[in-house]
């Protein structure tokens, strides 16, 4: 059998100022019975449908400058009229998605990912792919570079030119920048590493590349490094407000707000810096726990439809729970810093009844139509697999440290996973059946109520078994994200039972729970706040307005709806107890502190 010669795609920002990519691919082999093509429906890594061939203006066919006329089959797929010689079908593509998954395109730059520019040539996606990335014809694009972790066939280092993918599923995996491009490069374990920046210039490289090393080589040598790892690329869009990462298997594309970039001169930590580290701590976990090692309903992908899974709470949610832990591990931030952000994460599911009513495993499995498109009923109905899969990492881990006398931990269970299922996909009890074989326990009663159960976790009990101790207090307004304690005397605002954000130069309504006060009194999602008791109520002003009040008030609230003014009788309670803060035990025994140096890394 003869190989299949490579796909030859070639990608040119043929207007930049008109955000317009032109893609083209031209197949040596088309299907004698014609060829289809078709755009992927959701990107690899983020759990909706996108049914990106929307964002195709134009598409058209030719061989041998013979045009070759297209039938489109569905909202995704095109089919070409039979033809024998080599096809080459040529898109244009809107590309004005500002997001780590779409395709953007204007006069200061362009990104892409794969998926949401490159058509698959049905039925031959095993074939090698050879892809052209060509510079803008344009003067805009004299000084631009390109950053991606794609091989080069004949492009210079950060240039323009010729790229090559073993197959689709590679060409897809391996986002794309062109632009002004900032680069940092470090090793981990001998192994090149690349942070490449784009949309700012102003900040201290040299740390970021000094942190990121400790922090890769910390998780390097936590499951090791995968054997096709031979190079790794941070792709870093910087805007003025900004938050997002996407995993791929030798990069990620993320995106951080200017602030979150340590300025020259600085050496502390800042929050903004800290959650920074904490994105790219998160990317990289992946490259493991999603990348090589996934579900195994994503092996390989169907880009076609929704592919369902109940273990996203173990590849996002562990990941969470890691991504922080390894920035403790690493000596990044301190073991008070890191329980902070635990603290938080332990808040955000506290403040959520719908984990009451979700389970993380449907989580999980419908998160295209509901993590993935929250409403104002989202926290009433159900419980994200992000933060409680990261608890429920926690709970796990802890259980396991107390259950086997510190013999065993979740570093072990992953380690087990890892080598089990770093090629090979995980079924959906595939990590509950590895926790039980490496570890000896008993861990259905676990996953039953904590996995496909709703109970709360025990945390304050088992936090105890690494001397942590789990405190609650209510919040103290609304920026009240948790994690540390109020000192002082400060009475809390009383409680509404619903959160008001600001919108433009007005306010509104986000959130109301339900059965708190607010609620009851027919406030609805939207409303436009008014006054209380006669006073002017807003986002900015709530907190203080409710601290003038006890427990059991019945207060007038008034609203617009729908231009309508109407007036609610609200009855305010105390507020609840559910903001978090973790304290280090310093008396704990000595099996709890060694416990807790085990988990933390710590010498
Ligand atoms: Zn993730």
């Amino acid at each position: 059998m003869s190989v299949a010669e490579p796909h030859q795609y070639r990608i040119c920002p043929v207007a930049p100022a008109a955000h317009l990519f032109e893609v083209s691919v031209t197949i040596s082999q088309p299907e004698p019975a014609g060829q289809l093509i078709a755009i992927a429906t959701w990107v690899p890594g983020s759990y909706r449908i996108r049914d990106l061939a929307r964002h195709v203006v134009g598409i058209s066919a030719n061989t041998d400058e013979e045009e070759v006329s297209l039938t489109k089959r569905d909202k995704s797929t095109w089919q070409a009229d039979v033809c024998e010689s080599p096809l080459t079908v040529t898109l244009q593509i809107h590309a004005y998605d500002r997001s780590v998954r779409g395709a953007h395109l204007d006069t200061t730059h362009g990104f892409f990912d794969g998926a949401a520019v490159f058509p698959a040539v049905v039925g031959q996606e095993n074939v090698e792919c050879h892809v052209e990335i060509c510079r803008p014809s344009t003067s805009v694009g004299n000084s631009w570079r390109v950053a991606t972790a794609m091989q080069s066939l004949d492009a210079g280092s950060y240039d323009f030119g010729t790229y090559i993918a073993k197959d689709y599923a590679e060409l897809i995996d391996h986002p794309v920048e062109m632009g002004d491009i900032l680069l940092g490069e470090f090793e981990v374990n001998g192994i090149p590493h690349v942070i490449a920046f784009n949309g700012h210039s102003s900040f201290d490289m040299a740390r970021i590349c000094h942190d990121l090393t400790a922090l890769c080589e910390s998780q390097m040598g936590f499951l090791g490094k995968p054997d096709d790892l031979d190079r790794y690329l941070f792709l870093v869009a910087v805007k003025e407000d900004g938050y997002g990462g996407l995993e791929h298997r030798w990069s990620s594309a993320l995106m951080c707000s200017r602030r979150d970039l340590p300025r020259r001169g600085e050496s502390k930590v800042s929050n903004d810096y800290r959650k920074f580290l904490g994105l790219c701590s998160h990317e990289y976990f992946h490259l493991w726990n999603v990348k090589r090692m996934k579900p195994e309903c994503f092996d390989p992908y169907d880009l076609t439809a929704e592919t369902h899974t109940g273990l996203l709470w173990v590849f996002e949610g562990i990941t969470s729970y890691y991504d922080d832990l390894f920035l403790a591990r690493s000596g990044l931030v301190s073991a008070d810093s890191f329980l902070e952000l635990l603290g938080q994460t332990i808040t955000r599911v506290q403040r959520t009844p719908g984990r009451l009513r979700q389970d993380i495993q449907a989580s999980s499995f419908d998160a295209w139509t509901k993590l993935y498109q929250a409403d104002s009923n989202s926290p009433n109905a159900m419980i994200s697999y992000y933060a409680k899969g990261a608890l429920v990492g926690l709970a796990l881990d802890m259980t396991i440290r107390k259950e086997s006398d510190g013999q065993f931990s979740l570093d072990d269970v992953m380690l087990g996973c890892w080598r089990r299922h770093a090629d090979t996909g995980m079924p959906e009890r595939g990590l509950e059946s590895i926790a039980r074989s490496v570890t000896g326990l008993e861990l259905e009663d676990f996953f039953d109520r904590f996995v496909r159960g709703t109970l709360d976790l025990p945390l304050p009990g088992l936090l105890k078994t690494v001397g942590v101790d789990m405190r609650m207090r209510p919040a103290n307004d609304r920026k009240d994200l948790g994690g540390k304690e109020i000192k002082g005397d400060i009475k809390p605002p009383l409680w509404l039972g619903a959160t008001l954000v600001a919108n433009g130069g007005s306010s509104r309504f986000k959130i109301v729970l339900n059965g708190g006060p607010a609620e009851r009194a027919g406030i609805a999602p939207g409303d436009e706040p008014v006054a209380i008791d006669g006073l002017r109520l807003n986002a900015a002003n709530v907190d203080s307005r409710l601290r003038d009040y006890h427990a059991g008030d019945t207060v007038t609230v008034t609203v617009f709806r729908d231009h309508q003014l109407m007036r609610c009788r609200v009855t305010l309670t105390t507020p609840p107890d559910d903001t978090c803060f973790l304290v280090i035990d310093d008396e704990c025994d000595a099996a709890a502190a060694k416990q807790r140096d085990d988990w933390l890394g710590q010498p």
